[in-house]
C-alpha cells in the first residue's frame, strides 16, 4: 500500500487471452512462454493460473526459471529455452526440467551425462541464434537423437509480426524438410505472431508469450490488456508561461500550465524514453478519464504530467493515473519510447507494488 507504482494483474484476462490463442491454434496444443517472470506479470501466479485454464506445458528462458515454474505446476511440461548448462546440471533431474540442445556440442554434453531425461531440440531455420544448423542436423541421425532423449523438435520464426515477409515461408519449408528427416517427434514453430500466421505454422504445439500478457504480436492479434500500471498523484502545480519542468529544462510550457506529478519514474521500470520536451512528444497517461501528455523527462522516481485541459474539479479528486492499461495501450506506450511492449512489461521492477485480480488469486 505504500507504493508509488501499483500494477494491477488481472488473471481471468490472462487466461482468456490464452483460451482464445488455444482456440485458434486447436487442435494443436497451446503452451505458454513464461520467462523473465511471466514477462514481468508474475511467474508464480501466473503460472497456477494457466495451469488451471489447462496449460500443461511452459516454456522459460533459464533454469532457475524452471524450477520455479515446477513449484508452482507440479505436473507441467518444463522447457529450458536457454540450453543445458552443466554447472547446474542436477537441476534438470531434480525438477524435471527439459533443457532445449541447439548446438551439437551441448548435445554430447548432455548426452553424456542424462539417464533417462528428456530433451528438445531445436534446428535454425533463419534467426541464426540459437539452434542447429541445417549442416549440424544432418549430422545428427536416430541413434544421436534417441541417446539424447529428444521428445520435442522446435524452431522459431524471426519475422512472424509481418505477415508478408518472405522469411515466414522459407523457415516453414526448412522446418518441414527437419521434420520429415527426424520423423515423428512432437514439433513446435509458432511464438503469438506465428500463431496467426496461419494453421500451416501450428505443428503439434504453439508457444505464444507477448499475446498472453496483453502485448500487440501481429496485424489480427487481438489480446486483452492484463497489467495495468497506475501511479500516486502527489501533487499539482502551477507553472507559468515560459518556465520549464525538471531535468535539463527540457520543457517549457506555452501557457499558464497545472502539471501533475506522479510518483513513479524509471526506476519502477517505466520509459525514460517515454519523455518529453520541446522538440518531441512523449507518452500519455490517463487523469480521471482524460488522456494528458509527460511534460519533460522522466525522472527516476517521478513523472510530470500536463493537466491544463482537464477540468481542475477533476483532477484535484483524483489519486491515481494510469501510466499503461485499459485506458492507454501499452504498445502505444513503447512505440513513443522507441520500444516494444515485451521490454516494457519485463522491465518492470521490484519496487512496483503487484495487486493481483481473478479467480485465481
Ligand atoms: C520468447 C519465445 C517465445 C514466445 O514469444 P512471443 O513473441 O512472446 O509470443 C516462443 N518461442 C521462443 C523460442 C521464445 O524464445
Amino acid at each position: 500500500m505504500s507504493a508509488g507504482l501499483r500494477l494491477n494483474i488481472d488473471l481471468d484476462r490472462l487466461c482468456g487471452n490464452w483460451r482464445r490463442l488455444a482456440a485458434i491454434a486447436g487442435p494443436a496444443e497451446c503452451a505458454a512462454a513464461v520467462k523473465a517472470d511471466a514477462y514481468g506479470a508474475g511467474l508464480e501466479q501466473a503460472v497456477p493460473a494457466l495451469a488451471a485454464a489447462g496449460c500443461k506445458t511452459f516454456f522459460v528462458a533459464l533454469p532457475g526459471e524452471g524450477i520455479r515454474v515446477r513449484g508452482a505446476a507440479p505436473e507441467a511440461d518444463i522447457y529450458v529455452l536457454n540450453g543445458f548448462f552443466g554447472d547446474c546440471a542436477a537441476h534438470y533431474r531434480d525438477h524435471r526440467l527439459r533443457p532445449v540442445l541447439g548446438n551439437p556440442n551441448e548435445i554430447r554434453r548432455w548426452t553424456a551425462w542424462r539417464k533417462n531425461e528428456t530433451a528438445a531440440l531445436h534446428v535454425d531455420t533463419g534467426m541464426n541464434r540459437l539452434g542447429l544448423s541445417s549442416a549440424e542436423a544432418e549430422q545428427l541421425g536416430a541413434t544421436e537423437l534417441a541417446a539424447a532423449g529428444i521428445v520435442h523438435l522446435m524452431s522459431h520464426l524471426a519475422c512472424a509480426d509481418t505477415p508478408d515477409h518472405p522469411m515466414n515461408l522459407a523457415q516453414l519449408d526448412r522446418f518441414r524438410n527437419h521434420k520429415a528427416r527426424f520423423g515423428p517427434l512432437q514439433c513446435s514453430l509458432a511464438n503469438s505472431a506465428g500463431i496467426h500466421a496461419g494453421s500451416d505454422c501450428h505443428f503439434d504445439m504453439v508457444r505464444p508469450g507477448i499475446a498472453l500478457y496483453g502485448g500487440a504480436s501481429h496485424p489480427a492479434a487481438t489480446s486483452d490488456p492484463v497489467v495495468t500500471a497506475q501511479s500516486r498523484i502527489l501533487q499539482i502545480r502551477h507553472v507559468g508561461k515560459g518556465e520549464s519542468i525538471g531535468y535539463g529544462g527540457a520543457q517549457s510550457v506555452e501557457r499558464d500550465s497545472r502539471i501533475a506529478i506522479l510518483s513513479a519514474g524509471y526506476a519502477d521500470g517505466y520509459l525514460r524514453a517515454a519523455g518529453a520536451g520541446d522538440d518531441r512528444t512523449g507518452a500519455d497517461v490517463a487523469i480521471a478519464g482524460h488522456r494528458a501528455p509527460i511534460a519533460g523527462r522522466v525522472s527516476m522516481d517521478l513523472i510530470a504530467i500536463d493537466v491544463t485541459d482537464i477540468p481542475e474539479q477533476q483532477t484535484d479528486k483524483a489519486e491515481w493515473a494510469e501510466l499503461f492499461g485499459d485506458q492507454i495501450d501499452i504498445n502505444q506506450v513503447a512505440s513513443r519510447a522507441g520500444t516494444i511492449a515485451y521490454e516494457l512489461l519485463t522491465g518492470l521492477s521490484h519496487r512496483a507494488e503487484r495487486i493481483y485480480t481473478g479467480k485465481a488469486a
